[in-house]
């Protein structure tokens, strides 16, 4: 018995043009008339997933490469305008495990390869090599040399409307090949200018099961009548640091942020956090598809972009954020503060001064809310229903940096000291903080200071002669859970395994009562992964109000 993957069976059909013969095809019309010719088209993913966009990215012609957009169909080439379309199709044979044994008690998986003998799809290795298979050669009538020239043949998809640039796979798409055809035709959209191309996909696959279920763990007995609160931190992995080459262990369609989206918003809602502070929000997702989507289910979103770094030199522009959102049926927002580390750089350390320093000036910020609840009679009368802060950041992620993390952190701490009333407003600090349990930064989060002699400070150039302390008085709330110990992990990829991620409160005016348990990974399983849609864990703390402070 041998097998061959089901996409690589369909584009050697002759149904498909092979880009061998779409481009020997496209050269000799090139002669002919100089006319643009259409010789590839590239999707966003080439193994579509049930419920998951699936986009047409861009078209490669002999004039040049094009990056196709949603809302114009027109495609300037050479200085004249042409316009593309797109078709979209299913085959008509449906690819799942054919195996009736492996698969007795459960939902068949969809193929990923087929075999060459009596044509039988199977979800992988294990049941293709099953004994149900050798049985049914035994059993079964040798091949009809007729059906062995059989293609696939496929059947157009209804969009509505026609010539989408985007297709999301229905449940009746599950296990078959979708097929895309593009074409250029004159402005008209009538007179087609050469062959089309075509591009075939793997089977379409059901979107994946959630991952185990994480549970919240009580830890301090609530105090009667007191108001209680969840907070989430959860670094999301910009889109713009999730490429193939950044992120190699991970397959390309579950690094696809059409993926991922769904999932991060699944394990998000499946939590419900009251407050959710996200780290590496990119930008334009903000606006397209993390504050509508929240907003849907009863959030409202603070954006705070990282600044543009001009200093290093490095030309490299960084465009995500963090974003802080509240259920607005629980709270108000009454103010908010962005917090640059640039600005604060450049106002409180005379970088102008001091060539040395200016590594201190980075792009990253912090973003700051006050929130009061709107549920009356949680406190005694006389006594005002209290507002309280919520630190949402993302500091510096290079480890040769490590004085630059002290002096952020010190910087937000100076600042939410100041924001906070002398620490007199309970605060609740959520973050990517980049720096490990026993780095000089957490040092003096939790401890209040920083050692002089501590490794993190004997980098060459270093500040001298200040004293790294602050006096809010802050604890973190896995850190005191867990034995005392932080997480084994909050991010956990083949560069790096190790706890960079924290929540941490004033516990004179909050109260931990609980916290979401763990993921537990396998020792080979990295992040991001189809269960686990960032490289970092998201972590979530109930708290409640305490009075007096
Ligand atoms: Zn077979
Ligand atoms: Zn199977």
């Amino acid at each position: 018995m041998s097998y061959y993957s089901t996409s690589t069976m369909l584009s050697s059909s002759p149904n498909s043009s092979s880009s061998n013969n779409s481009s020997s095809s496209s050269q000799q019309q090139q002669q002919s008339t100089k006319k643009p010719v259409l010789q590839s088209l590239t999707l966003s993913s080439i193994q579509p997933i049930h419920d998951v966009h699936l986009q047409a990215v861009s078209v490669k012609t002999t004039t040049k490469s094009l990056v196709i957009t949603e809302k114009d169909p027109g495609v300037l080439l050479a200085g004249k305008l042409y316009t593309l379309v797109l078709s979209w199709y299913r085959s008509e044979t449906t690819y799942i495990c054919q195996n009736e044994i492996s698969h007795q008690h459960e939902e068949r998986p969809v193929a990923t390869l087929q075999c060459m003998c009596c044509k039988r799809s199977f979800c992988g290795k294990q049941c293709f090599l099953h004994p149900w298979h050798h049985q049914k050669h035994r059993t079964e009538e040798p091949l009809n040399d007729k059906d062995s020239d059989k293609y696939e043949t496929y059947q157009a998809i209804q969009c509505e409307p026609k010539n989408l640039r985007t297709y999301i796979p229905t449940k009746d798409d599950i296990g078959r090949v979708l097929r895309v055809k593009a074409q250029l035709f004159d402005q008209s959209g009538v007179v087609p200018l050469s062959k089309p191309v075509f591009v075939e996909t793997k089977p379409v696959s059901r979107f994946p099961n959630p991952p185990p279920q994480r549970f919240l763990i009580p830890y301090n007995n609530p105090r009667p009548g007191s108001f209680q609160f969840t907070v989430m931190s959860y670094n999301v992995l910009a889109e713009m640091y999730a490429s193939k080459q950044m992120v190699p262990h991970c397959p390309s369609h579950w690094l696809d942020f059409n993926f991922r989206r769904r999932t991060l918003v699944r394990e998000i809602l499946s939590h419900r956090p009251d407050v959710l502070c996200l780290q590496e929000v990119q930008a334009d997702h903000y606006d397209t598809f993390w504050y509508p989507e929240l907003q849907q289910h009863g959030y409202n979103g603070l954006f705070k972009k990282k600044t543009k770094d001009v200093f290093t030199g490095a030309g490299k522009y960084s465009m995500d954020g963090c974003a802080t959102f509240y259920r607005t049926g629980l709270f108000d927002l009454v103010s908010s503060e962005n917090i640059e580390f640039r600005d604060l750089a450049m106002q409180r350390l005379q970088v102008h001064k001091n060539q040395n320093l200016t590594r201190m000036i980075k792009d990253n910020v912090a973003l700051v809310l006050f929130l009061r609840p709107k549920a009356r009679g949680f406190y005694p009368q006389g006594v005002n229903e209290p507002i309280f802060c919520v630190g949402n950041t993302h500091i510096m992620a290079n480890p040769q940096y490590t004085d630059v993390k002290i002096w952020q952190v010190y910087a937000y701490l100076q600042e939410l000291y100041h924001l906070t009333k002398q620490g007199s407003i309970p605060l609740v600090l959520a973050g990517d903080f980049n720096s490990t349990p026993d780095s000089g930064a957490y040092h003096l989060i939790v401890n209040n200071q920083v050692p002089s002699n501590h490794p993190d400070l004997q980098t060459k150039h270093s500040i001298q002669d200040m004293h790294w302390k602050h006096d809010l008085k802050l604890q973190s709330a896995y850190g005191e859970y867990n034995q005392k110990s932080e997480p084994l992990y909050t991010t956990k990829t083949p560069l790096f395994t190790g706890t960079l991620d924290y929540l941490f409160y004033t516990p004179r005016s909050v109260g931990l009562l609980s916290l979401l348990s763990l993921p537990e990974l396998a020792p080979e399983e990295m992040m991001p992964s189809e269960k686990n849609p960032s490289d970092h864990v998201a972590l979530m703390g109930k708290f409640e109000l305490r009075l007096p402070y």
